[in-house]
């Protein structure tokens, strides 16, 4: 990688003080779970995804990218004004939630938005050339809100708004999406349903959460028919699969699309420990999305992409994934040792990681039926 490339790093302290609470269920007598259990959005993953970056010596090789609060303005590209005035009355109470599952606790509007602008601030510096490509290791995560609620520990929708920035502010004319988040970008598949301008790819386990979202037959509508790509996978697709997906699909309809920015939804719970999903990617999984996606932008837009923190859960294993995107990002250490498994390659062993299982390549098959009715695959 050529030393002369800047990659942005957007982290703030105060996005580790988003309080998610107890996860309980006040309306289910007894809790579900016996006794209180602490909500599966920490604020250590993000925390210690930094630290890992800190500690293997990527964000000493990163530029800051200050985060700052998106405005009325810059969240009203998508949401109502009846959610923004929810979260901030919400705010001003010891929390509740914004809408379905996405809780906030005292003072959380103010790092919802700083979320929401700091992955807008990581648009601004690679539209800008300022950074080349950038990573907005933010919470709350977005892809799940919609316009008038919050929903999946998500208040604001932080790639949707960055993605109007890009287009309102630096006048990109064509945006893509692409979320691997292991859950379906619902928040985000609305924005754009019917938007032929901004390109939405999802790639995630089938039928998931929110239910009833991301089948593959859910092309958009309208002038924005063939402009979402749900590419949905069975439980245990590992690297291997995916490897497939975006060889097969992914990569190719990014190009023929060609986008003057890139922005990865990036969720590191498709993950081989994550407790909220069934797949089986690994380090080495998670390296190859991005150095797929950073070939894409690097063909079609100068290298621009953006890429923003959504799930990841494994509290001993979503870190490392993001640290390793970031290490992507950033390229190869001068030892030539990528960061290595935290469990010595056991998770690598695991089949998925070199076999297509016969179930992935039927949701392969179907996926590519579909798509070849709007792009040449
Ligand atoms: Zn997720």
């Amino acid at each position: 990688m050529p030393q002369d490339r800047l990659v942005g790093l957007v982290f703030d302290d105060r996005y580790l003080a988003h309080n998610t609470g107890l996860d309980l269920i006040e309306d289910r007598a007894p809790y579900p779970f016996a006794e209180p259990i602490s909500h599966p959005s920490s604020p250590a993953l993000v925390g210690r995804a930094k630290h890992l970056m800190d500690l293997f010596g990527i964000a000493e090789q990163m530029r800051r990218i200050e985060p700052v609060f998106a405005s009325d303005e810059q969240l009203s590209v998508y949401h109502t004004p009846e959610h923004l005035a929810r979260v901030t009355l919400i705010a001003q109470t010891d929390g509740g939630d914004t809408g379905a599952g996405a809780p906030i606790g005292r003072g959380g509007d103010r790092i919802a938005r700083l979320a929401a602008g700091g992955t807008i601030a990581a648009v601004d510096a690679v539209m800008t050339d300022a950074a080349n490509a950038a990573y907005a290791l933010a919470r709350p995560p977005g892809h799940h809100a919609m316009a008038n609620e919050g929903m999946g520990f998500c208040v604001f929708n932080n790639a949707v708004v960055a993605a109007r920035q890009a287009q309102r502010v630096h006048g990109a004319q064509r945006v893509l999406v692409v979320d691997w988040d292991v859950h379906h970008g619902n928040g985000t598949q609305a924005a754009f349903w019917a938007d032929p301008s901004v390109l939405f790819i999802s790639v995630h386990q089938d039928d998931l959460y929110p239910p009833g979202w991301g089948a593959a037959d859910q092309v958009g509508i309208g002038d924005g028919e063939g402009y979402t790509v749900n590419v949905p996978l069975p439980a245990g697709t590992g690297n291997r699969g995916y490897d497939e997906v975006f060889a097969r699909i992914v990569t190719p309809v990014a190009r023929q699309f060609d986008p003057d920015l890139v922005i990865v939804s990036a969720g590191q719970d498709a993950s081989v420990m994550d407790p909220l999903a069934r797949m089986s990617l690994t380090l080495a999984g998670y390296r190859a999305m991005t150095e797929e996606m950073m070939s894409v932008a690097a063909e079609c837009c100068e290298g621009r992409l953006v890429v923003t923190q959504e799930g990841g859960y494994a509290p001993q294993y979503a870190p490392y994934c993001s640290a390793m995107i970031a290490q992507t990002l950033v390229g190869l250490p001068e030892d030539g040792q990528w960061i290595a498994d935290p469990y010595g390659g056991r998770a690598e062993a695991q089949p998925a990681s070199a076999e297509l299982g016969l179930d992935a390549t039927r949701a392969i098959e179907r996926g590519l039926a579909v798509q070849q009715c709007y792009w040449a695959l």
